[in-house]
């Protein structure tokens, strides 16, 4: 204690000197100047020791740095002013101790008081750094006595990670007894618990009267947690808790860095949710919400504890694979993401898929920065969504080129139209236990003048974003239905007349008068209704329920049949089926393909349940093997479609089979079909066909 006097006591002391000749007022603003000058540079100081504490030692990447620095800055702002009303409290103190000194003689008991009221401790070491006087405050603040650690070294008292920093900050106190060095410590409270303080050395150990290193500890520890969460905020989304972009953006640069040093493989992988808007539209944004969380959740689980995994905003998401190789690498990551994102969730009483399309990007040598990292995996995204749904795209350089030729097809797109560059094809739709050609199924070519027959999947994406798919799906109707009426003029009396199915895309299904417009093709034409089938999406069926049950309804009220195409494929399997006025479900190729697994033939099994369940007939696309065809039949679905039985057809092939077909039976034209039908054969089928009629 007497110590403590002899600090006190030193200040009133040369206060009072100094303050002789310029008079009190101007000697406290001067020397108040000064300080706060010195208190600046002090503050500075806190900045880069502060800063280093708060990144712990680790690099954390520049943004990180930048945001702690901006937090350490506010930090320092309060601690300023903390030290300054610690020092004007000193000062207050030393004018009181002044104006008192005569009466009450450095009474100790004076002192005592004047020192309790101070909210932080004050501590008092010697040159050993062995506690030699703590404040009453301690008790508040840490739970201890003051004389507890009376006579122990101060680093008792704290975390043994952090002993060594205060031992630093101790002796550099002591070397420049000018200077108030400070630092953040953690230290443990009579509870048992850490306590994060921060505590100001500043050595009097050159002052003959104090002798001691003084230091003003106060607890931050709730005000640590404030700048963790606010740094968090900062860096995470707060929707699925994952790293936000601008938090990516760092961790891919720090990771590129480390890899050019340890010669490790950086890969970036997009992950972009098909079709997303259609849940949030159909189910509500609560619900949408909901899945993001748990595709979060999923992706997560796919990847290794140190990869990042990010949400970039809406329905995208990244994932950082910071050393991709083995198990991680990202085709193998992508397909057990994809594993993961198959199965469906339930989420507000519906069962949702999550199906996303995948754009990867591998940093080499030549990968200049994040920035060019993060652009490349866009580019790739960007192809891989032009595949369809549920596609993966791994960048090399010649993507550039590939997106400027999609972007040169979609011009010459507009233009293919009135060009009269698209050529139809029919596949046939059997019946699984005759095998008889119940219909056809009409798919558009384009007979590109340079690239020769592009498939659909290439373009129909892009009619579809550019709005070429209204003119073209005008054209592909107007074909299939006067290839139907060829068609059915094959067929007997009495034949039941086979069907022609017609493709709509999204864009078409909410095309003002499509309605109209289709009642006056099949009026024209000639043709029973029902022997025109639409083929529809869920995507599409998704985007506004109601609206798309109104439109449906009016297509059915024409007479039309209406068939759900790729069944299994969508967000939504069970919801709306019930709503939809549907007669043909279409299960799509992935199950028929499954069928060799082990789950296989017990999902289609559900499929053909829910069909009968609905009261739809059931058609099962992509037959290539027997196997199949019998395990489908032998499952109960009534309809088939795939390279087993035929290929897409030109119009003629199909209508030499139809006729082969009305003369010999059911399956009498895949014989025609691998031998070829002949013009003779065809035209004896017609005379034949006549002559029945006739007799
Ligand atoms: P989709 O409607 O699912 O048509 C079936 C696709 O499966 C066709 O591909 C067909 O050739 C193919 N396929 C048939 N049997 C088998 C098989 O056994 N195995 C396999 N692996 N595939 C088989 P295509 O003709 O290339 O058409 C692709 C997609 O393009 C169609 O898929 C459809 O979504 C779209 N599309 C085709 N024509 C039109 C059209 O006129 N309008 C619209 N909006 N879309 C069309
Ligand atoms: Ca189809
Ligand atoms: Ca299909």
């Amino acid at each position: 204690m007497s110590t403590l006097v002899g600090v006190i006591a030193a200040r009133a002391v040369k206060g009072s000197a100094a303050g002789s000749d310029n008079g009190r007022m101007g000697h406290r603003t001067a020397t108040g100047h000064a300080r706060r000058t010195a208190l600046a540079i002090l503050g500075l100081a806190a900045v880069v020791v502060s800063g280093s504490m708060l990144s712990g030692g680790e690099y954390v990447g520049p943004l990180v740095g930048m945001v702690g620095i901006a937090l350490v800055l506010v930090v320092v702002g309060r601690q300023l002013i903390a030290i300054l009303e610690g020092e004007s409290h000193a000062r207050s103190l030393e004018a009181e101790v002044q104006a008192r000194t005569a009466e009450l003689q450095k009474s100790e008991v004076r002192f005592r008081s004047l020192v309790q009221a101070s909210s932080d401790v004050i501590t008092i070491l010697d040159e050993d750094g062995m506690i030699l006087f703590q404040t009453p405050s301690v008790e508040r603040i840490l739970g201890y006595e003051p004389v507890d650690f009376q006579g122990h070294a101060l680093w008792e008292l704290l975390h043994a990670d952090d002993v060594s920093a205060a031992q630093e900050l101790f002796r550099q106190a002591i070397a420049s007894p000018e200077l108030l060095v400070s630092g953040e410590f953690r230290v443990r409270n009579s509870a048992g618990e850490w306590l994060v303080c921060e505590t100001v050395f500043r050595s009097m150990l050159h002052e003959p009267s104090v002798g001691a290193v003084v230091l003003n500890t106060r607890d931050v520890t709730e005000r640590k947690a404030l700048e963790a969460q606010l740094i968090r905020e900062a860096l995470h989304d707060p929707l699925t808790g994952l790293a936000n972009r601008v938090l990516l953006r760092d961790r891919v640069a720090l990771a590129m860095a480390r890899a050019r040093r340890d010669q490790r493989r950086v890969a970036l992988m997009l992950v972009d949710l098909d079709d997303f808007k259609a849940v949030n539209d159909a189910f509500g944004h609560g619900a949408g919400d909901e899945l993001l969380v748990n595709v979060s959740r999923r992706l997560v689980q796919a990847v290794r504890p140190g990869d990042t995994v990010a949400r970039l905003g809406g329905d995208e998401f990244a994932v950082l694979l910071d050393d991709a190789r083995g198990d991680a690498a990202p085709d193998v990551v992508a397909s057990r993401l994809r594993e993961l994102l198959k199965m469906p969730v339930l989420i507000a009483g519906h069962e949702l898929f999550a199906p996303a399309s995948i754009g990867v990007a591998v940093a080499d040598g030549s990968t200049g920065d994040a920035e060019e990292l993060l652009r490349n995996a866009d580019v790739a995204m960007y192809i891989a969504k032009g595949k369809g749904k549920s596609q993966m795209a791994t960048f090399h350089p010649d993507m550039h080129a590939e997106m400027r030729d999609r972007l040169t097809l979609a011009s010459e797109l507009r233009f293919a139209v009135s060009r009269g560059e698209f050529a139809m094809r029919y596949q046939p739709l059997v019946d699984l236990k005759t095998q008889r050609i119940i219909g056809v199924e009409a798919l558009v070519r384009w007979r590109h003048r340079t690239r020769g027959l592009v498939a659909p999947s290439e373009f129909i994406p892009l009619a579809e974003s550019t709005g070429t798919i209204i003119p073209l799906g005008r054209w592909v109707m107007e074909e299939a239905v006067a290839a139907l009426v060829e068609f059915q003029r094959q067929q007997l009396p009495g034949e039941r007349p086979v069907s022609v199915t017609i493709n709509l895309s999204g864009r078409q299904f909410q095309e003002p008068g499509m309605v109209d417009e289709i009642a006056t093709l099949v009026h024209d034409a000639g043709v029973e209704p029902w022997t025109v089938v639409l083929e529809l999406t869920e995507t599409i069926l998704m985007d506004d329920i109601d609206n798309a049950i109104e439109t449906m309804q009016a297509m059915k009220a024409l007479g039309v049949r209406l068939a759900l195409d790729d069944f299994g494929t969508g967000y939504s399997s069970l919801s709306y089926l019930r709503r939809f006025p549907l007669d043909i479900l279409k299960i799509d190729k992935s199950f028929v393909h499954a069928l060799a697994t082990q789950e296989g033939p017990g999902l289609v099994r559900s499929v053909l349940r829910l069909g009968d369940t609905f009261r739809l007939a059931t058609l099962a696309e992509g037959i290539e093997m027997p196997e199949q065809h019998a395990m489908l039949k032998a499952l109960g679905c009534t309809y088939g479609q795939g390279f087993l039985f035929a290929h897409p057809l030109k119009q003629y092939e199909v209508r030499n089979l139809i006729s082969v077909q009305a003369r010999e039976g059911s399956d009498a034209w895949k014989r025609a079909l691998a031998e070829g039908v002949t013009p003779e054969r065809q035209r004896a089928a017609r005379r034949e066909i006549a002559a029945r009629l006739l007799g």
